[in-house]
């Protein structure tokens, strides 16, 4: 009977990112569950927030030099990162409408999506 403690589990991370709604790394998730739950451990919360970012449920924000992020926004939209708080911001897709993608030309693979962090300095931070 694994699948309703399951989903127990997702429900709790879930909201977690939900009431966030700042993209927070699975460190942060984990915090914030671990005092709702005590006993949902820090490989359930990980392995949780992984399958649900494969199942496209939430996404995952790939962070160069960072811990990924997750987001329960799963619409299309962009990221703008903060270089100087770190902090990630959505960007609705239509902001970078005249953006082209060139997308990799190579053989026996396949592409099953990507993704776009602008960076820079955000109003918070000056300049
Ligand atoms: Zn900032
Ligand atoms: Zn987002």
């Amino acid at each position: 009977m694994a699948q309703p403690r399951n989903t127990v589990q997702k429900q709790v991370i879930y909201d977690v990112l939900v009431q966030r709604g700042d993209h927070p790394t699975a460190e942060e998730v984990y915090a914030d569950v671990h005092a709702r739950h005590a006993t949902i451990s820090k490989g359930t919360v990980y392995r949780v927030l992984n399958q649900m970012a494969e199942q496209r449920s939430i996404l995952r924000i790939p962070i160069p030099n960072g811990a990924d992020r997750f987001d329960h926004t799963i619409r299309p939209h962009h990221h703008f990162g903060c270089i100087r708080c770190g902090r990630i911001y959505d960007m609705p897709a239509q902001t970078a409408e005249g953006i082209q993608i060139t997308y990799p030309v190579f053989a026996g693979g396949k592409i099953t999506g990507y993704s776009i962090l602008f960076e820079g300095i955000c109003e918070g931070c000056g300049e």
